[in-house]
């Protein structure tokens, strides 16, 4: 009870709490990742998804206004949960670990702590409560895309840049990634892909794997996912230095403002061999792409995970393919998004789903993917002569 005294105590300046808000903001892929909410619309105002608090099935229940009217805020339009947590980000929060850590379902139920939900934000965003400091606002005006090339390359010295070309990522950065030689993929593919490494202390991707996102005729970077090169660790299930105390650190962090329901990964090399064959192939991550590659197969996307969303499938159907082959990893969150897929597209493909023994295609053999994957190709190919 005392220690939750002084906790409370040590957090209350109110302008630092709403610039900790602010500053989680930037962090927001991350933080709706943590909690396994999927996106189903988004724009700069506004963010709607199921509400991760009362659970339910409207995947739209629940509003966030990641910039709104001063304060950042939520609304959850079919069970007011807002009304219970509290409106602003820390309240979101809060019933976001309510519900996901304590299994939270009405009032009465144990929930988390307002101590607890900020210990979560300065742990999202890197920071001590003591040093938030309330940010220069045109820092806040530049645009995402700036943001998050500083954030890569960070102290440039040559002010803004407004775009950033494959060359300048290239000569930033030491490609292939050794975490990724490690694992067995080769020298080519990780150079194909400019998969890289960030070795600079300090920045959000120290310590990850770097893959950039091509916009559709490569001529520019979207975004990048950064993977831990570190394993699991046992007791708190993230994927940091096993050298550090248990520390939030994901497996996968895209870099600020990169909305991944927007992209495909692989759609900028993928796209003319997809309209050559009238098949594409969709997976979960880069990984899996890479492995197809290596097999000789070039036809992949990754969806970045397990939800194809709206924009995806606008992108997708933009190919003009006629035969979808689906092969997302062989684990239950695997089966539902194939499910999920299927239920969506199958109106307008002709579906495809081959049954793999391993974990995911990454573990499988070149000749293994030949074995299993060429003949869906080549039926579909048949088919779409
Ligand atoms: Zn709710
Ligand atoms: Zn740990």
């Amino acid at each position: 009870m005392r220690q939750k005294t002084f906790r409370s105590n040590e957090y209350k300046d109110p302008a630092k709490l709403e610039q900790l808000c602010w500053d989680a903001v930037e962090f927001i892929d991350v933080i709706y990742d943590h909690f396994n909410i999927n996106i189903k619309y988004r724009n700069d105002q506004l963010i709607k998804s199921a509400c991760p608090v009362h659970g339910g099935d409207n995947s739209v229940a629940c509003n966030f206004y990641p910039s709104g009217d001063h304060v950042v805020h939520w609304k959850c339009r079919t069970h007011s949960c807002e009304d219970h947590f509290g409106k602003n980000m820390i309240g979101f929060i809060r019933g976001c670990i309510s519900r996901s850590k304590y299994e939270w379902e009405h009032k009465g139920d144990k929930e988390a702590t307002f101590a607890e939900a900020v210990d979560f934000l300065l742990e999202i965003t890197g920071q001590k409560f003591s040093d938030i400091k309330e940010k220069d606002n045109s820092i806040l005006e530049m645009s995402r895309f700036n943001t998050m090339v500083w954030t890569m390359f960070g102290d440039s010295e040559d002010g803004p840049i407004s775009s950033i070309t494959r060359e300048f990522y290239r000569e930033h950065t030491k490609i292939p990634a050794q975490y990724y030689l490690d694992r067995g993929y080769s020298y080519e593919v990780l150079n194909k892909y400019d998969v890289g490494f960030c070795d600079k202390e300090g920045k959000q991707m120290y310590n990850r794997c770097i893959v950039p996102i091509y916009n559709q005729d490569m001529t520019s970077i979207v975004g990048f996912s950064g993977r831990s090169i570190f394993g699991q660790c046992e007791k708190c299930k993230f994927y940091h230095d096993p050298e550090d105390r248990c520390k939030f650190f994901p497996k996968w962090r895209h870099s600020k403002g990169f909305q991944k329901e927007k992209w495909l990964y692989n759609y900028w090399y993928a796209k003319d061999h997809v309209k050559d064959s009238g098949a594409a192939i969709l997976v979960e991550s880069p990984g899996n792409v890479w492995r197809l590659e290596e097999a000789g197969i070039h036809n992949s996307v990754a969806i970045f995970g397990t939800a194809l969303n709206q924009s995806q499938k606008d992108l997708l159907d933009s190919l003009g393919a006629m035969s979808l082959i689906i092969l997302m990893d062989n684990d239950d969150a695997g089966e539902s998004a194939a499910a999920k897929i299927i239920h969506a597209c199958s109106n307008q493909y002709r579906i495809y789903k081959p049954t793999i023994n391993k974990n995911d295609i990454g573990d499988m053999t070149q000749e293994d993917i030949r074995n299993l994957i060429l003949p869906y190709v080549l039926e579909a190919k048949e088919y779409y002569k």
